[in-house]
């Protein structure tokens, strides 16, 4: 693309004097330097730590996303291992069991989630059918191996981290080191971590979105020193990209900077929560890799990927 812009914009070279191609192509160096000093985007494995297959997407039976369709997506993404979830389960269980998931390449860490529909998204922090369900479920595993974590689950109002089943939920996850995706604000984070034996120090949370109300970049730098195990998820980060001079998606000032200060502790992730995001999976996953391509190589690796396997015990170098 660049290329193909820098033609148009100047046309063939060929036919000028030796000297004035050099002054020319200096002329051109200095304009392009920003765009030109940029490394490409990051093509390495990809760690999509935020994924729903819920039944609208696929019941076993309908549905536009059949589990070869979104492998499909994954693969040709270079998506290589998935953070899974599902209202209900089964949706999880079906990717998870799966021949053509092992066939495709694709790495599932399921979680379990504690929806089984819409209606227990307000409810599920004091329902205790619900940290039935999760203990079940925990049990049972699925037919490729145990559940690795509990989520994604949603507080709309932060005090509600103090329900009786959410102090529950987080004791059990940390107790069975199962890892935690939770769409809270920054206060339910503090409340959360309270609910568990380490205080926050050993409750390995994954903060879904790292705040989708946006809570300020140094008030997500406070909670990552407080909680060495947080972990930030980015997918609807707000703040998180600018648009440049040209309209391509850059990180932020203020995001590269807590990155960088912070390269272990980020994971990219899809949140596939409706049917349009499986639509759409192909340019979310290019947005990712076009401004992990901002950061050194190695955190643009970290970010994009291991920072998820060593999490899951998955292989740090790739697949
Ligand atoms: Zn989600």
């Amino acid at each position: 693309m660049f290329l193909s812009g820098f033609l148009g914009r100047f046309g063939p070279l060929a036919p000028i004097s030796s000297a004035r191609a050099a002054t020319h192509l200096i002329a051109i160096a200095l304009v392009f330097l920003p765009a030109a000093g940029r490394a490409a985007d990051y093509a390495g494995p990809l760690f999509d730590a935020h994924l729903h297959y819920n039944q609208e997407a696929w019941n076993g039976h309908s549905g536009p996303h059949p589990v070869e369709d979104v492998l499909a997506r994954m693969q040709r993404n270079g998506v290589r291992a998935i953070v899974s979830n599902s209202r209900p389960n089964d949706g999880t269980h079906l990717l998870a069991s799966s021949p053509q998931t092992r066939q495709a390449g694709v790495t599932v860490v399921p979680f379990i989630r504690l929806y089984r529909n819409r209606a227990d998204y307000d409810n599920w922090f004091r329902d205790e059918s619900i940290f039935e369900m999760v203990q079940s479920e925990f049990t049972k595993g699925t037919a490729n191996g145990p559940f690795k974590g509990i989520g994604e689950f949603h507080l709309y109002d932060s005090a509600n981290a103090n329900g009786p089943v959410a102090k529950k939920l987080m004791a059990f996850a940390e107790d069975k080191r199962l890892v935690v995706l939770a769409h809270v604000d920054d206060v339910a984070i503090d409340l959360l971590m309270a609910h568990t034996a380490s205080r926050g120090q050993k409750m390995r949370l994954i903060w879904a979105h790292t705040g989708i109300g946006g809570a300020p970049a140094d008030r997500v730098d406070q909670l990552l020193a407080k909680y060495p195990p947080l972990m930030g998820e980015l997918s609807y980060r707000p703040g998180l990209t600018c648009a440049d001079a040209k309209g391509a998606e850059r990180l932020c000032p203020e995001w590269r900077a807590l990155l960088l200060k912070y390269p272990s502790r980020f994971l990219i992730g899809s949140d596939t929560w409706v049917n349009q995001r499986w639509q759409y999976y192909d340019s979310l996953m290019q947005g990712y890799r076009s401004w992990l391509g901002d950061l050194p190589p190695e955190v643009a690796k970290a970010v994009g990927w291991s920072n998820g396997a060593r999490l899951f015990d998955l292989p740090l170098g790739g697949p």
